[in-house]
């Protein structure tokens, strides 16, 4: 009989959510909802001192637009409650002194001073520094006792001291260390709390944890996980250790430097920061996913739907991925693109807003689909589309002129297309295209340079929306006005 499916997402709420924990809640998603799994969020906060609630806000925040649901956590409770460490002390309190009764675990009373002390001589003698094992030598009812009179004291896992331990990760098979290598490391602080190793390791097994899907700063910390668990005499779950994101260049991990100068040029790897920079979800997760996974041979464009329908644990890849923020903008344009004019009107209703426009429906609907063909980001829109709100509009003169041309020569181009436009009895720039080309071509420009005239006329901008959609939002007498006072503007130079 098969286990059924159950992942967790676990972050330690102590710093920003970034790329690396947001494609870790994609796979582990991507998983669950491929086999009908559960997804658990649970919140690791047993580092109490780098807890941070704004941090612990953002990922939720993160995970709920990019449309990762949970179903069970915090938040929305579930039947393995509490999904949140500090809530959960006297469970792993329980199971420490179980481990204690197995032996497979000791109290130690040693003082910071002593362990700093042993710390500095295995730095001189250049050797590893694990504890040297002064409290498990010692008589357990002497132990007890010290307990009994109050003395402070933490938990230390009792690490076997010869024979290696074996494990197996599902993307690089067997993984073996030696033993005498390990550390007997704490598993309970002497202010009762749980560290990471003991309380995750609990938790995953109350929860019923079949796929351990995390990054890969937690293989090396793996052989003790699986001796915590083995000690216990629990199954192990699949452990599958995630790719590791490098800096752009390839050459090295992403640092907090990394990801501020990134920052500088207008790149972020923090999920709040993209979503601020216009950024979508369904371009993010498409970006994120393709950086450790494969998903199909014949294309790279996919939805969450069309992701949970090709997942397979076994496309994923352990090769470190660096990052690339061209695929980003390249993946966010090609999503915006796919969006529905309404999908893509509604999204774009607040970013204008907070540029200080107030979009009415209908037109809002016609600038959506106008700037869909060209923007990256949602933010794009509002300098490539915003003179759609104004009322008027003012080019630089500079950018009037034709390529190539005089401003002379421009302003009678300019003349003769506002006539070919102002003799239409009904306006249709679009049906007027082919003879605004023959303009050009009996004038001797290309249409590109007579457009390009135009858009600065009409537009007030160099870039801007397809140009005979554009006209078409603007309306015939305010284009025309525009090319009239463009003319003049371009007579006087
Ligand atoms: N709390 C750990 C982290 O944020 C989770 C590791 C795990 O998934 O086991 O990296």
């Amino acid at each position: 009989m098969h286990m059924p499916v159950t992942v967790r997402f676990a972050p330690s709420p102590t710093g920003r959510m970034h790329i690396g924990s947001a494609r870790t809640a994609l796979y582990n998603y991507l998983l669950a909802k491929r086999v009908g799994g559960r997804f658990i969020l649970r919140i690791e906060d047993t580092d109490q001192k780098r807890f941070s609630p704004e941090a612990e806000a953002e990922i939720i925040e993160g995970l709920r637009w990019l449309g990762l649901d949970w179903d069970e956590g915090p938040d929305i409770g579930g039947p393995h409650a509490p999904y949140r460490q500090t809530e959960a002390r006297e469970i792993y309190r329980e199971h420490a002194q179980r481990l204690i009764e197995k032996d497979h675990a000791y109290p130690c009373f040693c003082t910071a001073e002593r362990l700093a002390r042993m710390r500095e001589e295995h730095r001189a003698r250049k050797e590893q520094p694990l504890y040297d094992g002064l409290c498990r030598r010692l008589d357990p009812a002497e132990a007890a006792q010290r307990i009994a009179a109050g003395e402070r004291h933490v938990i230390r896992f009792k690490t076997p001291n010869e024979g290696t331990t074996t494990v197996t990760d599902m993307l690089r098979g067997e993984i073996s260390v030696e033993n005498k290598t390990l550390d007997d490391f704490i598993l309970v602080k002497s202010d009762g709390l749980a560290l990471y190793h003991l309380a995750a390791m609990v938790d995953d097994r109350r929860m019923a944890v079949s796929h351990v899907i995390r990054g890969s700063e937690w293989l090396s910390t793996l052989p003790l996980h699986a001796l915590v668990v083995r000690a216990f005499g629990w199954r192990e779950p699949a452990w599958c250790h995630l790719s590791l994101f490098l800096k752009p260049s390839g050459k090295g991990k992403m640092s907090k430097r990394d990801a501020t100068q990134a920052m500088t040029e207008g790149h972020s790897i923090f999920i709040r920061d993209l979503k601020e920079m216009g950024y979508i979800p369904e371009g993010i997760l498409n970006w994120i996913a393709l950086m450790g996974a494969s998903f199909d041979e014949a294309q790279d464009v996919f939805t969450l739907e069309e992701m949970i329908q090709r997942f397979d644990l076994g496309h994923l890849n352990p090769s470190p991925a660096a990052i690339n923020f061209e695929k980003a903008d390249h993946f966010n344009g090609t999503h915006i693109r796919r969006l529905s004019t309404d999908d893509l009107a509604a999204r774009l209703a607040p970013v204008f807003a907070k540029a200080g426009y107030a979009p009415d429906g209908a037109k809002l609907r016609q600038v959506a689909a106008a700037v869909q063909v060209r923007i990256v980001t949602l933010d794009e829109a509002v300098d490539m589309g915003g003179f759609f709100f104004r009322e008027n509009v003012a080019p630089d003169p500079k950018d009037l002129p034709g390529k190539g041309l005089t401003p002379a020569q421009s302003a009678d181009a300019l003349r003769a297309a506002r006539e070919i436009l102002a003799a239409k009895p009904a306006f249709d720039p679009t049906a007027s295209e082919e003879e605004l080309r023959a303009l050009a071509e009996k004038l001797g420009y290309k249409p590109g340079v007579l457009f390009g005239i135009m858009r600065s006329a009409i537009t007030g901008q160099t870039v801007s929306p397809p140009l005979f959609t554009s006209m078409e939002i603007i309306g015939r007498e305010t284009i025309l006005a525009r090319m009239g006072a463009a003319e003049a503007v371009l007579r006087k130079m």
